[in-house]
């Protein structure tokens, strides 16, 4: 075993050594990885690059006491990766600024760093480069690139009304996991499945390519601040407006009674909790089923709602238009949208 990784006792450079020492790039994509002014990239004939950048701050984002080293270097790195993934793109690598207190717990460290470049390993995404620097509380922000063929990037924007709209996984279980974690729950068996979804989500990679290839999806993005929220996102750049069928929205078995216990309504926490990194996507009213694209994208798919003429989403339920105070919304104009925390 190597020693832990002391800031106290490497400094910077001991640091960055030890680093790269663990990141061990290998593969012709990178000419040059961790160690000299910057990383050199060797993108592909005819594909491209996209780029993308998420940060995490000690008391924003994420507090020790309710998640653990390791689960929060795989949150830093999946964020990150389900933006790649809502374009459709594969992962090539990523860069990670660092900022630490000056008396970091050394086993906080090499926690976050084994699992950061256990991720790395796992989503084939290796670490290139970064910083370091001293900060009166932690924040962790990763610069991730990853590549497509040219041009067929997945964008927020082409979505035409009467498309249909398509969610993979299920939606509410990650807020519903922050909601246990912060009732102290997060510790009994029935909240487990919730509690890592909120602490170790899953990007849709795998899909996100597939459903690139395929060439089918409109318009796509992955949600990060509640379905409703995004769906809103993904119409507004498309010029248009959308509805969410609610008893259509799929939601994590056992979530309800869960929801229940916390006094919770279910249904909002699924259109409006975040961070589940599913993905969203709208197809023409001619593509096939949702287990048609279950099967081929390996993933379970739910049809949840249409893209209309207009602006803003509206919520229906069998068909019947919602309340939308009773579930305690105003409106999903996305330009009302709230600003990320
Ligand atoms: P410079 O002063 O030229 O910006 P640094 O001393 O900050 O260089 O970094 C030296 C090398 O170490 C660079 O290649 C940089 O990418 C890498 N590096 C620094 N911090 C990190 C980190 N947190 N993770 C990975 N690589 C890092
Ligand atoms: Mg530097």
């Amino acid at each position: 075993m190597a020693k832990p990784l002391d800031p106290a006792r490497l400094g910077e450079f001991g640091l960055i050594e030890a680093l790269r020492h663990r990141a061990r790039v290998s593969g012709h994509a990178w000419a040059e990885a961790i160690g000299d002014d910057a990383a050199i990239l060797r993108p592909r004939k005819d594909w491209e690059l996209a780029l993308t950048a998420d940060a995490l701050i000690e008391g924003v984002h994420f507090r020790w006491e309710t998640t653990d080293p390791r689960s929060l270097a795989h949150k830093t790195l999946a964020v990150n990766l389900s933006d790649l993934a809502a374009m459709g793109a594969k992962p090539r690598g990523f860069l990670l600024s660092l900022a630490l207190p000056p008396i970091a717990v050394p086993q906080r460290l090499d926690g976050f760093v084994a699992g950061l470049l256990g991720a790395a390993r796992r989503f084939a995404c290796p670490l290139v480069g970064g910083d370091i620097v001293s900060s009166p509380a932690w924040m962790l922000s990763v610069t991730a690139v990853g590549e497509l063929p040219r041009g067929t990037a997945m964008l927020r924007r082409g979505a035409r009304p009467g498309d249909r709209v398509m969610l993979t996984g299920q939606v509410g279980g990650s807020a519903l996991g922050l909601a246990l974690l912060e009732a102290g729950a997060g510790r009994e068996p029935a909240a487990r499945v919730f509690v890592r979804r909120h602490l170790k989500p899953e990007p849709r990679l795998e899909a996100g390519e597939k459903l690139r290839r395929w060439g089918i999806a409109r318009a796509a993005l992955d949600v990060s601040d509640g379905v409703a929220q995004d769906l809103g996102q993904l119409a507004r750049a498309s010029g248009a407006g959308a509805e969410i069928e609610i008893s259509r929205l799929p939601k994590p078995r056992g979530f309800a009674s869960a929801c229940h216990k916390l006094g919770l309504d279910p249904d909002d926490l699924a259109l409006a909790g975040g961070e589940d990194f599913e993905l969203l996507f709208a197809v023409p009213q001619k593509a096939p089923e949702a287990r048609v694209f279950s099967k081929r994208l390996g993933c379970p798919v739910t049809e949840i709602g249409r893209i209309r003429s207009g602006r803003g989403v509206s919520l229906v339920r069998n068909g019947e238009p919602v309340n939308l105070a009773r579930h305690g919304f105003d409106h999903f104009k996305p330009d009302a949208s709230s600003t990320d925390k």
